[in-house]
């Protein structure tokens, strides 16, 4: 679907032919005026919708003051936002990165030191099929997106891929050479797959029995997404490391690496980045999180995820859909057929943006603020694009 405006960039990726102008809670203004109600979000960044008060005020207010000092000096957003997330997660210390791809490659690092300084030189990490955790070759060759493999090898090695959800297949792949467990919670762009209940309690234990960590890709997940501050909570389990990104800046740039006593392990040298915890993206995650980490705002995620969930149930029901999967605010609806680009196609048409992470899923990713109103719309338009393509998949049936 290249275009004009395709002219002067790479085509990385395919993009529709409209050009984004503004933003304000769930909706999205192009160029020309048109609003659509935005079911991504940014990539399920923008937690609290488009331009919320607090993050342009802590924006602001901060652009002021200090932007960045820099990565080889302590600045005051840093030192707070660092507290934070090790009184919110219960962990130890924090590296910060611009990007999720970043802070994998620094879960990749302390799982290689760790085994270095406690496993005899254990590096391998067991990841999992259909797994995401960014783009740079070696969170790629951690990820296992169907077709990646063949895309730029050869891939850093050290990874050993086994089937989601299954905590025996976990048992097996790990050895001798194994020094670390990293997985999702909930893998989301696989297209919100949702492991059996009780799935991190048991990665947490073979990762005791066996002497790994266990590392958990909050990248998606984390900052409220599922309902919970962090997934891991509803199964009450601690990682070693929890890698954060996405929704914690609130749609600026900032990731984050929370590791335990045990799995803090890097020493100076080790890792770095120009930008990693300017002050002024520190800043942004505070506000975010000053909103987000709030018990009632939890409460009313869980609250509208129930009603989306209700909602798109009935829907699946009568559409008969095969399945609708997710939690919190992160939902997939699986059509029975490859139709997933033409829904999403007429869901733009309709003004409406979601997303097809697989030829047969659909994604939504709404902000965590998005009202009951807002998810009926949805809802309805989603609705209204299905009907127009079904007649395509009973024909082919
Ligand atoms: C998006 C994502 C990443 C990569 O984050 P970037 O900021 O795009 O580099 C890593 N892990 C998960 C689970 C993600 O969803």
């Amino acid at each position: 679907m290249s275009s004009d405006l395709d002219t002067h960039l790479m085509t990385i990726t395919e993009r529709p032919p409209i050009v984004m102008a503004r933003g304000q809670g769930s909706y999205l203004w192009d160029a020309e005026g048109r609003r659509y109600l935005d079911f991504i979000q940014g990539w399920a960044v923008n937690s609290l919708g488009h331009a919320p008060p607090e993050l342009v005020g802590a924006l602001a207010a901060q652009a002021r003051t200090l932007v960045t000092a820099s990565p080889a000096l302590h600045n005051d957003q840093a030192q707070r936002l660092a507290g934070r997330l090790v009184a919110l997660t219960g962990l130890a210390a924090v590296a910060f990165t611009n990007s999720g791809a970043e802070a994998t490659e620094v879960a990749i690092k302390i799982a290689r030191k760790w085994g270095r300084l406690h496993r005899g030189g254990a590096h391998e990490i067991v990841t999992t099929h259909g797994g995401f955790h960014g783009r740079t070759l070696a969170a790629m060759a951690a990820s296992g997106k169907p077709g990646w493999d063949a895309l730029f090898p050869p891939y850093p090695p050290g990874f050993v891929r086994v089937a989601f959800g299954s905590a025996e297949a976990v048992r097996r792949a790990i050895g001798p050479t194994t020094a670390a467990i990293l997985v999702e919670p909930i893998q989301g762009e696989a297209g919100v797959i949702v492991p059996p209940a009780g799935y991190l309690r048991e990665l947490r234990a073979l990762a005791d029995e066996a002497g790994l960590l266990l590392m958990l890709d909050e990248v998606q997940t984390g900052i409220g997404r599922t309902g919970r501050l962090f997934a891991y909570q509803h199964e009450a389990v601690l990682p070693d490391v929890v890698t954060l990104g996405k929704g914690l800046g609130g749609g600026f740039p900032i990731g984050a690496v929370v590791a335990s006593e045990r799995a803090n392990c890097l020493e100076p040298g080790e890792h770095g980045g120009t930008y990693h915890g300017s002050a002024l993206a520190c800043a942004a995650a505070l506000a975010v999180l000053d909103v987000v980490a709030r018990d009632s705002f939890l409460a009313a995620v869980r609250a509208r995820g129930q009603w989306l969930a209700w909602a798109l149930g009935e829907f699946a029901r009568q559409e008969g859909l095969a399945e609708v999967r997710g939690r919190g605010l992160l939902w997939a609806l699986r059509l029975p057929g490859p139709t997933a680009a033409a829904v999403r196609d007429g869901c733009l048409a309709r003004g409406l943006i979601v997303n097809a992470p697989r030829a047969d899923v659909v994604r939504m990713m709404p902000s965590l603020r998005v009202t009951e109103a807002e998810l009926g719309e949805a809802v309805g338009i989603l609705s209204a694009a299905l009907a127009a393509v079904a007649p395509a998949w009973s024909a082919s049936a």
